[in-house]
């Protein structure tokens, strides 16, 4: 029975540019995707930038630039990383959109109308020089707990304790330092901890899909248990949601409450529908059809196991009591992480795909490794440089195209690219639509690492059958070989490559470039391949074209290496000789509040800076800093000047110390100066040490 699938990868945050866990989740699901294509399915996928919130309302001010433009830039980066690797979503959206909005403001009202909305006053964080009510990370101070300095407002790094930012001792906002005030306002809730809402979680967490698959992997099910709770008291785990923040917000307004703004978190799911309706909208689906709750279209999100408190309660709750379609399932997979020494530090945290295109990386071989490590659980998923040197050429390159490339000589040189078999083939057309169906089946089931173990296994039984029945031996003489042994010869062929075809069909989903190529240069056909292709027997072949490169180890290194200058020398030059602390010590370094800041008339690289340095005096210093700064910039602010430095007399007036300031020793790295700025609290004339 054909079904209908809407599904969507989660919406990447648009305030930087994809690393490869995004890449990871998209390989996993385009690959779901073409495989139930394969089958005969109409699939429907779609994906979206999440473009609102503080952070991005904050880099884009910190840049001068408008919030949409920052989202433009990083969604103008997306294809050339989607296209790059071959991941082929129907529609990219963006959550700052009119469809967002329309969508985002009905379900609330809905919700609002079923009773499922109330406000309350609640006291919060306020920056009162920035102006704005701070988000939990942007406020530090003391953890109250152990005292360690400098710990965000919502937990500490060095204890894991976890508080509201109103205990932190001392706290400050990072945004311009200020001592934050409490400040009471207005607040809108999603009644989470509702009956109704418990009751109905507790039923859909336990669904299943129509073809009866459970809607959530077992571990994702046991940890939505935890927060749901059992009996009575289930109420109490399930706190209420705050879903608005106020203004300024870069976000999607709330209907009649002025100044008031839906939290990131609330529209950035709505943004799947966004999506689908833009894409509705350009094709002539109907949309509301589609997420009718009596639709028979199922609704599958691959995410990220951190994620899943968002998508396994909040999200199916809004849409159920929107009166909207729930979702049919979450696919949850872990994260995926970079093995060795050599990768964590020194080398760099992570692989840029954008450095895996740009320096030839075939996309193909990335795709065929992470879905040999990919599984149904919420597993981590390494990436191991030696382990995806030994699979790709091993296994993909070793056993499967290397078929290809033995069995289509004899048949193109001897006979005329046209294959021919001998006696019954029902048996082995049988056994390539047994193991395409198990494969079809892992795929559906994102048991994808035992699908290429399946695969591989029958690219070994294909290579000890053409081994075994020697070929090349028989090739030598056949010339002047009767009919029976060319016969033969031409069936042992057309056998591998029968083989090599359903092999190709299986590896569709994972390669589908390679797959094309196969399907149309190799075998003549004028489609792709289907799942139903795989037990069809091909008669003819063309010359065999190369298929596919092995990986050369160097790339891997390649790949590693950072991209910047070498960290050999940092900053550019070598670290100067050993000195001991008493040297050390002979260097009187102060905190200096800069009292005036002037240019110097005939000089395009000094500044002139009257310092105070808690002598009751000031000092005039002369600063190579003009090039960084305005003067009007440096005015008030604390720095750390040598203050035992001997005077120096120079052409405009002597200078009594040197502010400290750092550079790149190679001006074509980095020409910027950056003078050094203490944290608060320090006053003039304190020795630093
Ligand atoms: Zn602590």
């Amino acid at each position: 029975m054909s079904r209908t699938l809407f599904v969507t990868t989660a919406l990447p945050y648009a305030n930087g540019s994809f690393h490869i866990g995004h890449i990871m989740e998209y390989i996993q699901a385009d690959i779901w995707v073409r495989s139930m294509r394969m089958s005969g399915h109409t699939v429907h996928f779609v994906g979206a930038d999440d473009a609102h919130g503080a952070p991005i309302m904050l880099k884009a001010e910190s840049e001068g630039i408008s919030p949409q433009a920052l989202v433009a830039r990083y969604a103008a980066e997306r294809p050339q990383y989607l296209n790059g690797f071959h991941i082929a979503f129907d529609h990219w959206h963006s959550t700052d959109s009119s469809e967002n909005v329309e969508l985002s403001q009905k379900i609330y009202l809905r919700l609002k109308e079923a009773g499922f909305i109330y406000s309350k006053t609640i006291e919060q964080f306020y920056d009162p020089v920035k102006g704005m009510f701070l988000p939990d990370r942007y406020i530090k101070g003391e953890c109250p707990h152990c005292h360690a300095k400098d710990q965000y407002g919502d937990a500490c790094e060095a204890c894991s304790t976890v508080y509201s930012p109103t205990e932190l001792i001392e706290p400050y906002s990072t945004l311009t330092r200020a001592t934050p005030v409490l400040r009471s306002s207005e607040h809108f809730f999603f009644r989470l901890s509702d009956p109704r809402c418990v009751e109905f979680l507790r039923e859909w967490v336990a669904g299943s899909n129509p073809q009866g698959d459970k809607r959530l992997q077992p571990e994702v099910l046991a940890k939505t248990r935890e927060w749901l709770g059992s009996g009575e008291d289930a109420e109490a785990n399930l706190a209420d949601w705050d879903i608005s923040r106020d203004e300024p917000y870069f976000g999607i307004p709330i209907p009649d409450a002025p100044g008031k703004y839906f939290y990131v978190w609330l529209d950035a799911p709505v943004g799947y529908l966004a999506s689908l309706k833009a894409y509705c909208d350009k094709t002539g689906l109907d949309f509301y059809d589609l997420i009718d709750p009596k639709s028979d279209t199922e609704q599958i999100h691959f995410i990220g196991k951190d994620i899943v408190y968002f998508h396994a309660l909040f999200w199916p709750a809004m849409l159920h009591f929107a009166g909207l379609k729930t979702p049919d399932a979450l696919n949850v997979h872990g994260f995926i992480t970079v093995s060795g020494e050599k990768m964590s530090k020194s080398r760099g945290t992570g692989i840029s795909p954008l450095r895996y295109l740009d320096i030839g990386m075939n996309p193909e071989w990335m795709r065929y490794y992470i879905t040999a490590k990919l599984n149904a659980h919420v597993e981590d998923l390494d990436f191991n440089p030696d382990d995806f040197v030994a699979r790709v050429n091993s296994d993909l390159v070793g056993k499967y195209v290397n078929i290809a490339s033995r069995a289509a000589n004899f048949i193109t040189k001897l006979f005329d690219g046209k294959l021919a078999y001998v006696g019954d083939t029902q048996a082995m057309q049988e056994e390539l639509a047994a193991v395409a169906e198990q494969v079809a089946n892992d795929f559906e089931h994102r048991e994808y690492g035992r699908a290429i173990r399946r695969i591989m296994a029958h690219a070994d039984v294909i290579n000890q059958a053409f081994d075994a029945a020697q070929p090349w031996v028989l090739a030598k003489g056949i010339q002047t070989a009767d009919d029976t042994t060319r016969a033969q010869l031409q069936d042992i062929c057309s056998r591998a490559l029968a083989g090599f075809k359903a092999l190709s069909v299986m590896l569709t989903p994972v390669l589908p470039m390679l797959s094309r190529r196969v399907a149309q240069e190799l075998f003549g056909e004028t489609r792709d391949f289907q799942w139903s292709d795989a037990a069809v027997l091909p008669t003819q072949v063309t010359p065999f074209k190369h298929l596919m490169q092995r990986v050369d180890p160097k790339q891997l290194d390649a790949l590693f290496e950072p991209p910047a200058a070498p960290e050999i020398t940092p900053g550019g030059e070598p670290i100067a000789d050993t000195i001991d602390i008493k040297d050390f010590a002979k260097i009187d370094l102060r905190i200096a509040r800069i009292v005036a800041a002037e240019a110097v008339d005939g000089s395009d690289k000094l500044l002139r800076l009257t310092l105070d340095v808690g002598e009751g005096r000031h000092r005039q210093v002369f600063s190579g800093i003009k090039a960084s700064y305005q003067p009007s910039d440096l005015v008030d602010k604390l720095t750390v000047v040598v203050a035992n430095l001997a005077p120096r007399k120079m052409r405009f007036g002597v200078s009594e110390g040197m502010v400290l300031a750092a550079s790149h020793a190679d001006d074509s790295v980095d020409p910027g100066i950056y003078v050094l700025h203490p944290w608060p609290g320090a006053q003039p004339g304190m020795r630093i040490s």
